[in-house]
């Protein structure tokens, strides 16, 4: 099997490291790819978003399987055009991928589908309406922007005043670009987190592992939100009562739900839930796997996820296939420093060769590039220092221990991924 992979971040590398581990697998390229990908796949530089570049690539490379890792490019459309070629493709159509293109698309689902979620207060397109809405919400509120903001769409708001300023920051002054054209406003929930995320082939589904990530950048959840600082997945996050609430109450509906409207769902789907005082409740889709949850979860993928994966594109998912390494795992980010600010790049990154044999780690790589043979940073995240073992505490300390031994300059990562955060209280968290 020849495998596109689409995407450049820790996501794809380490889906790539996974195919790669096929024996049905004998060709994988990634389009961009990223510095530790290129050791792993042929990297073509295309951009992800770019549907018409990325057909043209297919058109010549002729892969028996593409896989699309992040957003941009399903929203825009680039399943649809694959499917009117019979290209077999891992993800879903343009209408299905609006659960995560718009808040306001995802939120009117649900409510149709009684699926537990936040109560809406209304959605708006000028902020004079959205402003005149806040006299009569409780706070704090959430307030999404409606389209892809890049994480920046969601705040929580705990007063009017800031409430003011964000509408103001969105549908005034587009600082989010066209995401903020319209707005929803939204109750805030209380709980835990967690990912919930499974793959769907539109007939069949299998749950991945579940997943729990961290988006501040600071430990004990503190500063700003960022694309996430690590993850854990352990079978303790799901027990089994609350497994099959999730199920009954917001899986399947959510499949029959979208079958039912005649939008055929094929790919991952991630449904991010807040654990509530009243049950689970669904906070956002969104149309991919997360990351970092999915490196996590690739580290406990005990599986031919080619097979599976090419199973999935052609209708034919076996949810049997799907078996899973039993304990935990984690993913610790490490990060430039500044990140999710400002911050340098073209840190030379050292220590890596020294951790290669680490049974049990694996260093996924997203913000990094090959300069003239030595390996630099690139981007705000840079390194996913993945591992897993028999518990949870092992896991985090084969993880540590490597993340302890790479250096570059400004190095920045959490010391608390895995550890219960108590509840959550803030948008992002
Ligand atoms: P979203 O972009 O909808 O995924 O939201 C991003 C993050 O905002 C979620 O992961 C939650 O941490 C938080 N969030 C979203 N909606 C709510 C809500 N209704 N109550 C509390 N937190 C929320």
């Amino acid at each position: 099997m020849k495998i596109l992979v689409i995407g450049g971040g820790g996501r794809e590398h380490a889906l790539v490291w996974k195919l790669k581990q096929s024996s049905l697998v004998e060709k994988i390229w990634c389009a961009p790819g990223n510095g530790g990908i290129v050791e792993d796949a042929e990297c073509v530089a295309v951009d992800s978003g770019d549907v018409a570049a990325l057909v043209a690539l297919a058109e010549k490379i002729a892969p028996d399987l593409t896989v699309v890792g992040p957003e941009l490019p399903l929203v825009n459309g680039i399943s649809d055009a694959f499917a009117r070629r019979n290209w077999p493709i891992v993800g879903p159509t343009r209408q299905a991928a609006q659960l995560e293109g718009s808040k306001i698309f995802s939120k009117e689902f649900l409510l149709r589908h009684n699926i537990p979620t936040a109560k809406m207060y209304g959605a708006y397109s000028s902020s004079q309406d959205a402003c005149a809405a806040l006299q009569t919400v409780d706070w704090p509120l959430v307030i999404k922007a409606d389209g892809l903001c890049g994480g920046k769409g969601v705040t929580l708001a705990p007063s009017e005043e800031a409430a003011r300023e964000f509408l103001e920051s969105v549908m005034e002054k587009h600082e989010l670009g066209l995401g903020g054209q319209r707005v929803l406003l939204e109750e805030t929930l209380e709980g835990e987190e967690l990912s919930f995320i499974l793959l769907t082939d539109g007939q069949r589904y299998a749950p991945m592992v579940p997943s729990r990530d961290h988006k501040r950048v600071f430990d004990g959840n503190k500063g700003p939100n960022t694309g996430g600082m690590g993850a854990y997945s352990s079978d303790d996050l799901l027990p089994a009562a609350l497994r099959e609430r999730v199920i009954s109450t917001i899986v399947e509906p959510t499949l029959n739900g979208l079958a039912t409207e005649g939008i055929p769902y094929q790919g991952f789907l991630y449904i991010g839930l807040m654990l509530t005082a009243d049950g689970p409740k669904v906070l956002e889709f969104n149309c991919r796997l997360g990351d970092p949850e999915a490196q996590a979860i690739v580290a406990r993928m005990d599986f031919d996820l080619a097979e599976v994966l090419a199973d999935a594109a052609a209708i034919r998912l076996n949810p049997l296939r799907l078996r899973w390494k039993k304990g935990a795992s984690v993913c610790v980010v490490l990060t430039s420093g500044g990140y999710p600010g400002k911050f340098e790049t073209g840190k030379h990154i050292d220590g890596l060769t020294s951790i290669r044999d680490n049974i049990g780690v694996e260093v996924f790589q997203a913000g990094t590039r090959l300069e003239t043979n030595s390996l630099v940073t690139s981007g705000g995240r840079v390194l996913g220092v993945t591992a897993a073992g028999p518990s949870l505490e092992e896991a985090l300390t084969l993880a540590y221990r490597a993340a302890e031994k790479i250096h570059f300059d400004g190095i920045h990562y959490r010391k608390d991924i895995g550890a219960h955060s108590g509840r959550v209280k803030a948008a992002g968290d």
